[in-house]
């Protein structure tokens, strides 16, 4: 199949419309068949579920073309676990997995045209989604959903290179202790929203947030997870029930211990011990890991070691080994790679 006609190297990360998406319905207890419809559009209730109270949750993975010309995705399953999980704890139904792997997949071979080449540094997002759409105004679980995924190609997330990025520390909290931290739903991002915006105003890229609880731990930022490496080389990443469950974090881990033969450490990680770290940076789908060189407490700031020009010694180390076993240069573990074609 051809190619469109994109300018690969200078997307941004914006959306654009793709010919195809796949939708599903669930009606009287059950899921339909699914099929990929062209209409981009959605029509529902003035009182949908999703509109008055927020039941919606998501998914994000990336389709790119690898070395040797496959079109692959990244370990689907722990995307397919997830939104299950997150569907749960929103009263939503499950997805079944196998399904959601089968949509992701059709979805994008009918995009082929839209996965960007290798080596153009752009990929083809995929944006699972679920939310109620039958009206609800007695507060409850809507009883009609809808579950969708799109594609849209976005653009190298670093252009000209990973550049350390400035952080402050939240007045904000994103995660209640047994709230809803650990799912992937849209309504922890609407409130993360005048924070990031304050971040920005501010001259700061982007926040960390500390445990809603006692203000004394490392949580996440609004969209990624942490990793810090020693000045002796161990890997720590922050371990917290309030906390997103990254994939490509959990995969970074993987590799930090089994292709790189560090150590490991995930664990409660205090604030106070930031100081002390010689790398910082960020993990999640959309950039793998953005690297921190500073971070700004009300003043007190924080220099890594590492700095403000490249990303530090063992994060490029990380960094490389997952992209390159991603992009098909290096062999990757067992069921991490669906090839789509
Ligand atoms: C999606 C997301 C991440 C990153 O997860 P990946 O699976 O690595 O993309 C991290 N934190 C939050 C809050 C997220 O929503």
């Amino acid at each position: 199949m051809g190619k469109k006609n994109i300018d690969w190297e200078n997307l941004g990360f914006g959306y654009v419309k793709t010919d195809k998406r796949f939708v599903s319905n669930f009606k009287n207890g059950a899921w339909d068949e699914g099929a990929l419809v062209e209409d981009d559009t959605i029509t529902i209730s003035e009182c949908a579920g999703v509109l008055q109270y927020a039941q919606t949750v998501f998914e994000g993975l990336k389709a790119y073309t690898t070395e040797k010309g496959q079109i692959v995705i990244f370990r689907p399953d722990l995307n397919a676990e997830r939104l299950e999980a997150s569907a749960k704890r929103l009263e939503m139904p499950v997805f079944p997995r196998d399904k959601f792997i089968d949509a992701v997949v059709k979805t994008v071979e009918a995009n082929e045209a839209y996965v960007p080449p290798y080596g153009s540094g752009a990929t083809l997002y995929i944006r699972p989604y679920m939310f109620g759409n039958s009206p609800v105004i007695g507060v409850k679980p809507a009883e009609e959903y809808q579950f969708r995924v799109f594609t849209t190609p976005v653009g190298p997330y670093f252009k000209g290179g990973a550049k350390p990025i400035t952080i402050k520390v939240s007045d904000f909290d994103r995660a209640a202790p047994h709230g809803t931290g650990n799912i992937k739903a849209g309504l922890n991002y609407a409130m993360s929203l005048h924070a990031i915006v304050t971040a920005h105003e501010e001259g700061f890229d982007e926040n960390m947030y500390l445990d809603a609880a006692t203000r004394t731990k490392v949580e996440e930022t609004g969209g990624a997870n942490f990793l810090f490496v020693t000045k002796d080389g161990k890997v720590v990443t922050p371990k917290s029930d309030s906390i997103l469950p990254s994939i490509t974090r959990r995969s970074l881990v993987a590799v930090a211990r089994d292709y790189l033969g560090l150590e490991v450490e995930e664990r409660e990680v205090y604030f106070d011990e930031v100081k002390d770290f010689a790398e910082c940076g960020l993990c999640g789908t959309a950039a793998v890991i953005s690297p921190v060189g500073r971070i700004n407490d009300h003043g007190n700031v924080i220099n890594f070691p590492s700095g403000m020009d490249d990303m530090g010694p063992v994060t490029k180390k990380l960094y490389d080994t997952l992209t390159g076993i991603q992009m098909g240069r290096l062999d990757a573990p067992e069921g991490w790679i669906k090839v789509i074609k």
